[in-house]
């Protein structure tokens, strides 16, 4: 591997040296993007060795689409009083849970619920216990990877209660792990523009550490590609390379670009300057995360954003995870991405057999089940 311009990184990754925010700033600049994925294939195999590539069998439910905050960047969202509005009635997410069953069969915890909502005023801490307790109590089978930061910082504020007492009511109530949505660009410059209603850099980390601490794993996730420098990408890695240190407590990072369409976002050319980002991009970014974060074991495939082919090359480019069948998708696809109804179960092994490795199924932890 021959390039005079990062021969010290790419020396410093053979030898499992950390590399810094200086090295990861080079490794933007770098022209060749290819020998950027194998030197975070390296990265991969030595966290996976076999040519093995992991999926999830599990289904997305959107209990609530209303939410005051009005991310600039979300189209997926109704404000209170909106006639579009809606919180899905239990008998509704129980079916969702069936037919999840029905294609993932009764493993424990193999599979797995990924339940996200806006910020709902009527919703408070009581409902999700009560929602978790009897999903737990009629299906002990499924793992609830549910709410986001946002979301719990919110619920936590609305019954009036601190973030480490509503996270060990959410748990005990059922709630097995937290997706990392929400955490969009780490960088409080970048949440100023594109949601200025949103939780602070802090505030993020800080749902994710206290989860930890109870023993609940959760996921990181980065939103890039709509206001934000390269410097302030490197920022939000940083910030999640420094908790990872701290606890462990991060099963997977996924990465995805911003979907523009019916945005408010996308709407102000002052704010966003119309360029939505590329494949190239999304692998370039993917990689140089998957060097930077030496500590995070797993790297999951975006196939909802960047679709089937560019998800099947990211396995190239560190990616060791095709991520979950998901079953429905409602929150980018509202902003126009267009992938979202076309994986089966099938599809995707066929997918991952296709780049040249085996598929096995893994449950919410990583885990590999027989
Ligand atoms: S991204 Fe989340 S918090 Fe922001 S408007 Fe959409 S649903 Fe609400």
């Amino acid at each position: 591997m021959e390039n005079n311009m990062i021969d010290d990184i790419v020396e410093k990754i053979y030898s499992e040296e950390r590399i810094s925010t200086d090295d990861a700033m080079r490794l933007f600049a770098h022209p060749n993007v290819t020998e950027l994925g194998l030197l975070a294939d390296v990265v991969r195999r030595r966290k996976w060795p076999k040519d093995q590539v992991t999926y999830n069998i599990g289904r997305n439910i959107n209990y609530t689409n209303v939410c005051w905050v009005r991310c600039d960047f979300c189209a997926f969202y109704r404000p209170p009083g909106s006639d579009e509005g809606y919180t899905l009635p239990r008998e509704q997410i129980y079916e969702k849970i069936d037919e999840l069953i029905a294609v993932g069969g009764d493993v424990p915890k193999g599979s797995e619920i990924l339940m996200q909502g806006g910020l709902n005023p009527k919703l408070r801490v009581d409902y999700y216990e009560d929602l978790f307790s009897s999903i737990r109590n009629r299906y002990p089978q499924i793992h609830q990877h549910c709410l986001s930061a946002t979301e719990i910082i919110y619920i936590a504020h609305i019954s009036r209660m601190s973030l480490e007492k509503c996270i060990r009511r959410l748990r005990d109530a059922g709630l097995d792990s937290i997706p990392g949505a929400g955490a969009e660009i780490l960088s409080d410059e970048v949440r100023d523009i594109i949601g200025f209603r949103k939780d602070r850099v802090h505030e993020w980390l800080a749902v994710h550490r206290i989860a930890h601490e109870l023993d609940l794993h959760t996921s990181a996730t980065m939103m890039y590609g709509h206001v934000e420098t390269i410097e302030q990408r490197i920022e939000h890695l940083e910030h999640i390379r420094n908790l990872q240190d701290e606890t462990g407590g991060f099963t997977a990072f996924i990465a995805w670009n911003f979907q523009p369409d019916y945005t408010a976002l996308a709407d102000d050319q002052g704010r966003w300057n119309g360029i939505k980002a590329t494949g190239f991009d999304y692998l370039r970014t993917i990689a140089i995360a998957r060097l930077f974060l030496d500590n995070i074991k797993s790297f999951q495939a975006s196939w909802v954003t960047q679709g089937a082919k560019v998800a099947q090359v990211s396995l190239k480019y560190g990616v060791n995870d095709f991520g979950s069948t998901m079953m429905e998708e409602n929150v980018v696809s509202a902003a126009g991405t267009s992938h979202t109804d076309t994986m089966t179960l099938q599809e995707m092994q066929r997918l991952i057999r296709d780049a040249g490795y085996e598929p096995v199924r893994r449950n919410t932890r990583y885990e590999i089940l027989n």
